[in-house]
């Protein structure tokens, strides 16, 4: 879920390619050498930068190698060595996966509730039991138990999150070096939620095509993405802003786009 773009060889070609277990890529990446005291030759074990219980993942950017002797319940504590180590390391930002496949879990669940939950470690041991090479489809037939999967269905279901909150126009404290905050700069007009009525992300048909409202600018006019991200455009110009009298609406929606397809 790192790159949902990513498919076919790609897919099969992740961080742990080639790697047995994503503990040895780890160890290998890290060069066998514990990250905390910097020695080599002891038994390693690996520790999750951000802990599962926050949220953290089994992904190899989210461990490191640390050896038995820096790896102990005292070196975890305040004051340890490895609690010095995770407050000089701790990433700002990391992708959390669990929170949200929650959400998305949920919303699956309301769209198709005869739906079950399965979980990626069975899936995998499937594929395997069934020789099955790693893949989306084979991961289906090993999710499912079908025989055969169309790589084109007929009908898919597509979602998607939507952020309102424009953080790249938004000024929460001064920038700059200014001592207040910059009430009157131009981009302020344009970190809107809504204008005469037409709210972000609502699903609109724009010239022909279906797109979501992605901003607005000046006092008519606004900018609409299709469900890849690209700008719906006048057709013969080379305009991204659509004015809002082009638009028709199709539905408000809150913070997720929904397209079956
Ligand atoms: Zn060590």
């Amino acid at each position: 879920m790192i790159n949902p773009d990513i498919h076919g060889v790609d897919y099969q070609h992740g961080q742990t390619y080639g790697y047995y277990d994503v503990r040895y890529f780890v160890f290998a990446r890290d060069e066998y050498i514990c990250q905390v005291c910097k020695k080599k030759g002891k038994i390693l074990h690996t520790h999750h930068i951000v802990y599962r219980s926050e949220g953290g993942t089994d992904r190899a950017d989210n461990l490191i190698t640390v050896c038995s002797d820096c790896h102990t319940s005292e070196a975890h504590k305040k004051g340890g060595i490895l609690y010095k180590w995770m407050k000089n390391h701790k990433k700002a930002k990391q992708y959390k996966e669990p929170p949200f496949m929650n959400t998305l879990r949920r919303r699956t669940f309301q769209k198709y509730s005869e739906a079950e939950i399965t979980y990626g470690s069975e899936t995998s041991h499937k594929r395997k039991e069934l020789c099955l090479e790693k893949t989306h489809y084979s991961d289906a037939i090993a999710i499912t138990g079908i025989e055969s999967i169309k790589e084109n269905p007929e009908e898919c279901f597509w979602i998607k999150q939507f952020r309102k909150k424009k953080r790249s126009l938004h000024e929460a404290t001064p920038r700059k070096g200014r001592k207040v905050k910059n009430v009157k700069a131009k981009r302020n007009s344009k970190n809107t939620k809504q204008l005469n009525g037409w709210y972000l992300n609502d699903e609109v048909i724009c010239f022909g095509q279906r797109g979501w409202i992605s901003g607005f600018t000046g006092t008519s006019s606004a900018y609409v993405a299709n469900r890849n991200g690209e700008y719906i455009q006048i057709p013969s110009k080379n305009y991204k802003q659509v004015n809002l009298s082009d638009l028709k609406p199709i539905s408000h929606n809150a913070n997720w786009q929904y397209v079956v397809a």
